[in-house]
């Protein structure tokens, strides 16, 4: 027996998510800028990087090489990109499933080349400059320059196309214009010592495009890789106080199923100790509430405050792997057991949700 259930599910709006990525394109060719679809935060589910091969983005890029396999064997053609720095036991694959990656190591670069020559390809590369992040890149700008020319000069199947950085992952760096200066100062010195233009300057993430709604975006700046902004925007005003008016929050819709309702007190009875996953918690005491249990958890999603009732009144107030508990007292609706609870979902839960074999998945 192959049982499968029909909730909890998420539905995927394919008509929304082009959209989305028609509206970001429109915004970024104003500036002159290419994209590079990340697909990463949705897993690279490929009817979902097929809408954007159909709204012409110039890279299909995730971290995870299977993704980027999954991509081609789906019969996608849009050139593919790796944007984690590439592990040096993956250089075969790597430069089977991508056409261009994210590079700051040269000991990497050389078993790409030897990868890249052994399939007789040549493999695009872009070096990562570290403007103080402190995730991945060559901190000085003499060791970019020597990648760059180590490149050029000896690794004859590779090709530079580009410096990029990466801004706000791990040091919370802002993506200011100065930053991006620098990373054009940066560029135009390997320029320099190569004696050429590089087609591309990567100024950054979904991080970045502030600078394209404020409007000063320096013109060198002609490739951006985002995900996040494309799939869930409601992100950006909430950390950026961005407008993001002009794309749809609902991309993704989180459904699942109330399987018990009671009206009970809201703090715990006993001796409180820790929850299912070892956690000491508090629980604020409000009385009698009437409550909702869902059939969805951790498991599902990681932490329940990356999903979001989209009913006013109703709240998610904790979770256990196969839980989540609902206080639904102010609800508008008068809820029954057997009822669907639908929630936004944001990338923190969506990276989980879908990659979860217990979540189905349906597209609208
Ligand atoms: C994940 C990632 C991105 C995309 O980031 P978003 O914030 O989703 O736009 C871009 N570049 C690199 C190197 C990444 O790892």
């Amino acid at each position: 027996m192959s049982i499968r259930s029909e909730y909890p599910c998420l539905e995927i709006n394919l008509k929304k998510l082009r959209e989305n990525i028609e509206a970001m394109k429109a915004m970024c060719d104003k500036h002159g800028i290419e994209i590079a679809g990340v697909i990463k935060g949705f897993n690279g589910i490929a009817r979902c990087v097929r809408e954007y091969e159909d709204a012409g983005v110039s890279y299909i890029a995730s971290s995870r090489l299977e993704q980027l396999e999954e991509t081609k064997n789906a019969g996608i053609k849009t050139k593919t990109m790796c944007i984690r720095i590439p592990m040096m036991s993956e250089a075969e694959a790597l430069v089977s499933v991508a056409d261009c990656s994210l590079e700051s190591e040269i000991s990497v670069l050389r078993a790409v080349d030897k990868a890249a020559a052994e399939r007789g390809r040549v493999h695009e590369v872009i070096l990562m400059a570290d403007l103080g992040d402190l995730r991945e890149g060559f901190w000085t700008v003499e060791e970019l320059v020597e990648a760059a020319l180590i490149i050029e000069k000896e690794l004859k199947n590779l090709y530079l196309v580009g410096i990029a950085t990466n801004l706000g992952c791990y040091g919370s760096i802002e993506a200011t214009a100065e930053k991006m200066n620098e990373l054009i100062e940066r560029a135009e010195k390997v320029e320099a010592a190569i004696g050429r233009k590089l087609k591309y300057i990567g100024g950054g993430a979904t991080t970045s495009l502030p600078r394209l709604l404020d409007d000063d975006m320096p013109p060198r700046i002609n490739l951006l890789r985002i995900g996040e902004a494309i799939i869930y925007s409601k992100d950006l005003p909430e950390f950026f106080g961005c407008d993001m008016s002009f794309m749809h929050n609902d991309v993704f819709t989180l459904k699942a199923e109330i399987v018990e309702i009671k009206t009970k007190v809201s703090h715990p009875v006993g001796n409180i100790t820790v929850d299912a996953f070892g956690h000491r918690n508090t629980y604020e005491d409000r009385g009698m509430r009437k409550r909702a249990l869902a059939a969805i958890g951790k498991v599902d999603y990681c932490d329940f405050h990356d999903i979001y009732p989209r009913e006013e009144g109703i709240e998610v107030i904790g979770a256990s792997s196969d839980h989540t508990i609902l206080d639904i007292e102010d609800a508008k609706r008068d809820l029954k057991v057997g009822d669907i609870v639908e929630f936004d979902i944001r990338y923190g839960s969506g990276v989980f949700l879908t990659d979860s074999p217990n979540v189905k998945r349906i597209f609208v």
